[in-house]
């Protein structure tokens, strides 16, 4: 019965709790299989950020642990490689249905671990659902190439095979989404995977991960560790990882990038941002509004593609009043509250940090129009909560604007001309995602040749695409050269391998020593 497997797949990823009962639960590694206790003794707590109570413990896995679980990936693979690949395909279909079933309950524990709100949580999921989805379809996706007769009774054909074991470093902002960017392609594809988890909210990894058990993943093909940057770096120098997919921040993504390709392994490393919209002042004014407040402040910022500075064509003042009174009327709560726009951010450190980031943009000259800082919420005096906030005349050299905030602050800037605006956007060293704002074909399409940026909106704020495309960012928001998901991210789990083959009746032609060439 339903209920009695959820109270087993409760136990299986986190240990029970000591019989004193005062402990939270400590989440378990998953090792050829099985969801085992770690042997370390240090563990980091996992707070409820709009409480400060600890939901769970994340081990630090330990190196013997960490080889345990490249061995049972590594184990696991010749017999999963030569799975047919319909058969691989069928587990993602099952996993799609299970991730759909269990939807809520990994949306409320998103919201208890993340902050962000239901909804939010809901979206988070399901962007990441998406890419289970497009594995589905893996044996159109992972097809080779043919070409008849090259030369004489000579073929040539292409196969796409998988790498072996591949690994995934993720993010704390899309607990549920990142994971799934990664592993349902990998092992489609037919590599085995080891999966880190943020340290900071692992519960929507592990409830994934049961599911694709569940879905009848075989052992060994998906494994979990946990940790920071120990078991980070391990994953970069082991000799058995062939592939890493990272998702965070650049101090990590740069360090992981170098450290593992002088190991010779592949990385895709999706890293900061620092997105902008730029608004002509022909722009649809509700509909330009409503997706600066949206994009700006949705999940408190903490979006890597959140729009969070806004290059007003013309100056910022006529547009001031109705976006201070659209932010205002966002609902600042814990996200598991009814009616929330938007919850806390991930930690105090993260708070401090925007906090340190509004008074320099303060002291720097910036206009404050909304000042979030100081607010208390009912109920949750403890949480990490920072309101809405808008800075305005900001300029290129502010702190507030060159550094990534990751918060609920929006920026204004001024320009006089889309030549200047653009000029601005692709001065910045990131190029995650940018946006227009217009009702002009003439202003968009210049955008879209003229931008540096590596996702474009054109009356979009938030384009990122769908699976079938790639998450295309570029500039300092990318390391590598093939990104995650659509057409790319399979090309990134596979190694090509090119066949010629020769079956011809006719006599031996003898010996040449010359190179061949097509005749
Ligand atoms: P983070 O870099 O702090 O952590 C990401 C992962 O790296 C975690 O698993 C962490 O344990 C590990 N890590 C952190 N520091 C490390 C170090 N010095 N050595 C080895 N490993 C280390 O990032 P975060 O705060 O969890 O996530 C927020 C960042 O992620 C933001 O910069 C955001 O823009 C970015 N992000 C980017 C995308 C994208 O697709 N471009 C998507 C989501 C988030």
């Amino acid at each position: 019965p339903a209920a009695a497997f959820a109270i087993h797949r409760l136990s299986t990823s986190a240990a029970a709790s000591p019989s004193h009962g005062t402990l939270p639960s400590r989440l378990r590694n998953l090792i050829g299989g099985e969801f085992l206790e770690s042997q370390s003794e240090a563990s980091i707590d996992v707070l409820n950020p709009a409480t400060q109570e600890v939901v769970s413990r994340v081990p630090l896995t330990t190196n013997e642990e960490f080889k345990a679980a490249v061995n049972a990936a590594k184990s696991a693979f010749p017999k999963w490689r030569n799975a047919p690949v319909t058969a691989r395909q069928r587990i993602m279909l099952k996993l799609q249905e299970l991730i759909r079933r269990d939807m809520d309950k990994l949306a409320v524990n998103i919201t208890t671990e993340q902050g962000k709100t239901l909804k939010d949580a809901q979206g988070d999921v399901f962007r990441g659902l998406e890419v289970v989805e497009h594995a589905c379809g893996m044996a159109t996706l992972q097809m080779g190439e043919f070409v008849s007769n090259v030369s004489t009774g000579i073929d040539t054909y292409s196969i796409r095979e998988p790498l072996g074991v591949c690994a995934g470093i993720c993010p704390f902002n899309f607990p549920a989404m990142i994971p799934l960017w990664m592993f349902p392609l990998a092992v489609t594809c037919g590599n085995t995977f080891i999966l880190k988890p943020s340290e900071k909210d692992p519960g929507a990894a592990m409830m994934l991960a049961e599911l694709a058990l569940e879905a009848g993943l075989p052992d060994g093909v998906l494994n979990i560790v946990h940790g920071t940057n120990d078991v980070v770096n391990n994953i970069c120098d082991d000799e058995d990882i062939k592939a890493i997919s990272f998702v965070g921040s650049n101090t990590a993504g740069m360090h992981i990038y170098s450290r593992a390709a002088a190991k010779g392994k592949r990385v895709q490393s999706n890293m900061g941002a620092k997105n902008h919209a730029i608004i002509m002042p022909d722009a649809s004014v509700d509909a330009a509004l409503d997706a600066l407040v949206a994009a700006g402040f949705g999940a408190a910022g903490q979006r890597c593609m959140a729009l969070s500075t806004a290059v007003f064509v013309g100056g910022s003042k006529p547009w001031e009043d109705e976006l201070i009174k659209r932010a205002q009327a966002l609902k600042v709560n814990a996200g598991i509250e009814p009616g929330t726009d938007l919850g806390p951010v991930i930690s105090r450190q993260a708070k401090d940090r925007i906090c340190r980031l509004i008074q320099s943009g303060i002291e720097s000259g910036a206009r404050v129009l909304l000042d979030g800082r100081d607010i208390v919420v009912p109920g949750y005096v403890d949480g990490n909560f920072v309101g809405p906030t808008i800075l305005a005349d900001v300029t290129s050299h502010m702190e507030c604007y060159k550094e990534e905030i990751f918060g609920p602050v929006l920026l204004l800037m001024q320009a006089e001309s889309l030549q200047e605006a653009i000029h601005i956007v692709n001065s910045n060293k990131y190029g995650n995602g940018a946006s227009v704002f217009t009702t002009s074909g003439v202003s968009a399409r210049k955008f879209q040749n003229d931008i540096e940026a590596g996702q474009v909106g054109i009356n979009v704020p938030i384009p990122v695409p769908l699976p079938f495309f790639s998450f295309t960012g570029s500039k300092a928001s990318f390391a590598g050269d093939l990104n995650f998901y659509g057409k790319a991210g399979v090309q990134f789990y596979t190694q090509i391998k090119t066949v010629t083959q020769q079956w011809k009746d006719s006599p031996s032609q003898g010996v040449s020593l010359a190179m061949p060439t097509s005749q």
